[in-house]
């Protein structure tokens, strides 16, 4: 890498990891590993989504990277106090920023894997129409080099870790991270469960196959725990009941729709912070119906 290469990479390294701020500025809590069993951890704090870590017989697998390359280096510094063992992988959930901005801040030894679409959506433009800061030649090194469409086994000597994809939700390349020694799963962003769901249609989400795609991972795995982005733990009766309040969101709309109200009258029928789903599924259904009257 020439010089100026290397000044502008940290250039853009410093724009993803806004370091003007430091993490007490920001009244983070620190980085903090859950002990879920011997081997798995859930990492809350920092800045950027809920995350994990798995440290299997030859080394560590790491879900998702956080935002910052201090919230990168508070992962380091916890996991060095559980283990030595190389760090051999970074899982990406999906392609949301709170999930990946913190990729670079890792040891370039590491591989990064993601779902085929999830790679793709890294190059996708932001939710304002701006260009991906990944399209940039320098952060190609930090977008996933190992991709999947259905599923992948990863064995960290005799641990088996298996990715899963379900379908199309939140995204179309969010994912599952599952665990069937500890019967866990984490599922990114593919449940909120203390604010409204966040299905992002620019980047090809739909509520709609959100909803079939989480009960498949239901019926596919054994799990008994999910561990997920933006919530606490939760189990297969917080998972059912996310799924029904989405099409109780999507049964009312309907509703409401036939009885030729506006986007604007059906909006008054919800809270302030269900603007964006209910606008998310009032599209799809509007979408539907033209394509059924088609
Ligand atoms: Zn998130």
């Amino acid at each position: 890498m020439n010089k100026i290469s290397a000044t502008k990479l940290m250039t853009i390294l410093l724009f993803v990891s806004f370091v003007s701020l430091s993490a007490q500025e920001r009244n983070e809590e620190p980085v903090t590993f859950n002990k879920i069993s011997e081997h798995l951890y859930e990492i809350t704090g920092g800045r950027g989504a809920r995350s994990g870590a798995y440290i299997g017989d030859n080394g560590v697998l790491i879900i998702d990277s956080k935002m910052t390359k201090q919230s990168v280096d508070q992962i380091l510094n916890e996991l060095k106090k559980i283990t030595d063992k190389p760090i051999r992988y970074l899982v990406n959930t999906h392609s949301d920023g709170d999930h990946v901005n913190g990729n670079p801040f890792f040891p370039t030894s590491v591989t990064i894997i993601a779902h085929e679409n999830c790679r793709k959506e890294f190059f996708h433009e932001t939710r304002d129409g701006d260009p991906s800061r990944w399209n940039d030649p320098e952060m190609k090194q930090f977008i996933p080099s190992l991709t999947f469409t259905e599923n992948l086994n990863i064995y960290l000597g005799s641990k088996k870790i298996e990715l899963w994809y379900f379908g199309i939700g939140h995204t179309t390349g969010d994912i599952v991270v599952y665990f069937p020694e500890e019967l866990t799963a984490f599922i990114g962003d593919q449940i909120f469960l203390n604010r409204p769901q966040l299905i992002h249609s620019y980047k090809g989400g739909n509520s709609f196959r959100h909803v079939e795609t989480l009960t498949k991972m239901l019926e596919t795995l054994d799990a008994q725990q999910f561990c997920s982005g933006h919530s606490s733990m939760t189990d297969h009766e917080g998972i059912r009941n996310h799924i029904e309040k989405i099409k109780g969101y999507q049964k009312k709309i309907k509703e409401l729709i036939h009885c030729e109200k506006t986007l604007e009258e059906i909006l008054k029928e919800f809270k302030d912070e269900e603007d964006r789903i209910v606008t998310t599924i009032y599209n799809e259904l509007q979408e539907k119906s033209e394509i059924e009257n088609k």
